[in-house]
């Protein structure tokens, strides 16, 4: 059996990793807010863990790992947005605009997930769907000493909780001394974190023992993670920038409820993501979402090809260049596999994914099988990581016919580019050139097949059209 290395957060070291019951292998990974289309920040870990769990599924088998990720649909930016509506004029209670926003993000959230060719969890369970075990869990921290309520809010005592700021590296003195913690008077010291909040009439709210109100942000995953992986479990992974105070957090709370359980064993952490050397900020103006990038013509097989260079505890600066180099290399190695039956991975690409998620290793096994020419292991190697697959195809001249008969997403398709009828084209305008003298036609014509990315190859023999990556046939439509 593959022996899998996973960096954990918590011991700072790279460990083997052994399951708690290697039939019945769980993952929980922290999910999006769904308020707005996902930025291409969003969809790192997403990739990261979607290797993770394809690496899992492997060696444990597919029917012995289960991957958990949540969807927070209690958030006053969710609100926000549902109140603007109403206020506009929109019909239908808060609570149902609230919910028709977190359903219309989802499903943007998922289909763009699906095309940078992200396996779907086995679980998505939504914060809304937990609040009875969210209001259960609360009570029993009440019971114990660990939290408090106030004013109608609820918080948890973290000086209680002795190992507190253990999986960041931080004490709770020099979070306090550098962190933006919010004082406000219903807190007894300034580290409580909220559990429990009530809600005025304009939000939307739970009958609760502390009055009508919702979840405070940590308590959602502490709660879902129980009770749909119980007490301990394997992996808990996410961005970087959640371990504190998100997940330091979620420890705290999942310990002190059930002591008796270790809650997650192992704690993944993607750094984050860049583009051009620069934070991605809206002021900086180069903010985007992954649906910019795919209306814009990147395929999602490129994004994610591109995460998949970095390894996930480096900084991922994402650029146009490396996006172009990407999709240049796609081409080649779609074109090289296309008709090749896939044979087995190659085991050094196993090996460099067993050892901590070396993605960038694995990529660089594969530009090796492309050299060597092997392209049946260049295939099934590929496809293990999520790449040449027919789902993410977006070449769709060199798709097999049962393929082409289905266009994804709504890309021309090599029956609408007649290839022979314009080499014939070609043939005929260069001998009337080679007779008047006169290119300019002929010149036209490349010119025009160029612009839609064909490249013309003449020679004495005749007219080859080569249809490249950046094939549009609808530039050639209107000739
Ligand atoms: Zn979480």
């Amino acid at each position: 059996m593959t022996r899998i290395r996973l960096h954990n957060t918590r011991t700072r070291r790279k460990e083997d990793f052994a399951p708690i019951d290697a039939k019945d292998v769980r993952m929980y990974v922290c999910g999006p807010t769904v308020y707005d289309r996902a930025h291409l920040g969003n969809a790192r870990p997403v990739v990261v863990f979607d290797v993770l769990y394809r690496l899992l599924r492997h060696v444990y088998g597919v029917e012995h790992v289960t991957y958990v990720r949540n969807f927070t649909d209690v958030d006053d930016k969710i609100n926000a947005t549902a109140l603007a509506r109403k206020q506009a004029g929109a019909e239908g209670t808060l609570e149902q605009l609230v919910q028709a926003r977190s359903d219309e993000t989802i499903g943007w959230y998922l289909k763009d997930m699906d095309e940078v060719g992200a396996m779907r969890p086995n679980q998505m369970p939504r914060a809304t769907e937990f609040i009875a075990q969210m209001i259960a869990m609360i009570e029993g921290l009440i019971a114990e000493g660990y939290a408090y309520e106030k004013e109608g809010h609820v918080l948890f005592r973290v000086r209680e909780y002795n190992d507190y700021g253990k999986l960041s590296g931080r004490s709770v003195d020099d979070m306090i001394a550098g962190a933006r913690v919010e004082v406000a008077p219903f807190k007894e010291d300034p580290m409580d974190f909220v559990l429990w909040k009530p809600s005025t009439d304009d939000l939307p709210g739970w009958d609760s023992p502390w009055g009508r109100g919702r979840p405070g942000w940590h308590i959602e995953c502490s709660a879902m993670a129980h009770e749909l992986l119980g007490d301990s479990f394997d992996i808990h992974g996410g961005g970087n920038d959640l371990m504190f105070p998100h997940h330091e957090n979620e420890i705290a709370q999942s310990r002190c409820a059930h002591p008796e359980g270790e809650f997650a064993k192992v704690w993944l952490h993607n750094e984050m993501l860049q583009v051009e050397g620069k934070k991605m900020s809206k002021s900086l103006g180069n903010f985007f979402t992954v649906r910019d990038l795919l209306d814009k013509g990147v395929p999602g097989e490129v994004i994610r090809f591109v995460f998949l260079q970095t390894h996930y505890r480096k900084p991922m600066d994402w650029t146009s260049d490396k996006a172009k180099s990407a999709k240049d290399t796609l081409w080649n190695w779609r074109r090289m596999a296309q008709d090749v039956i896939s044979s087995e991975v190659d085991p050094e690409v196993l090996e460099a994914l067993a050892d901590d998620l070396n993605t960038s290793k694995a990529v660089a096994v594969l530009h090796r099988l492309a050299k060597d020419g092997n392209a049946a292991s260049l295939k099934a190697s590929a496809q293990f990581l999520g790449l040449l697959t027919d789902e993410l195809n977006w070449v769709h001249h060199l798709a097999p016919q049962s393929v082409l008969s289905q266009p994804i997403l709504g890309r021309p398709t090599l029956q609408q580019f007649e290839k022979t009828k314009w080499e014939e084209l070609l043939i005929g305008e260069r001998a009337k050139a080679m007779a008047t003298k006169d290119f300019k036609e002929l010149d036209r014509l490349k010119a025009l097949l160029l612009e839609a990315g064909v490249e013309v190859r003449m020679s004495k023999a005749g007219v080859e059209l080569v249809p490249g990556p950046d094939f549009d046939a609808a530039k050639l439509e209107s000739v």
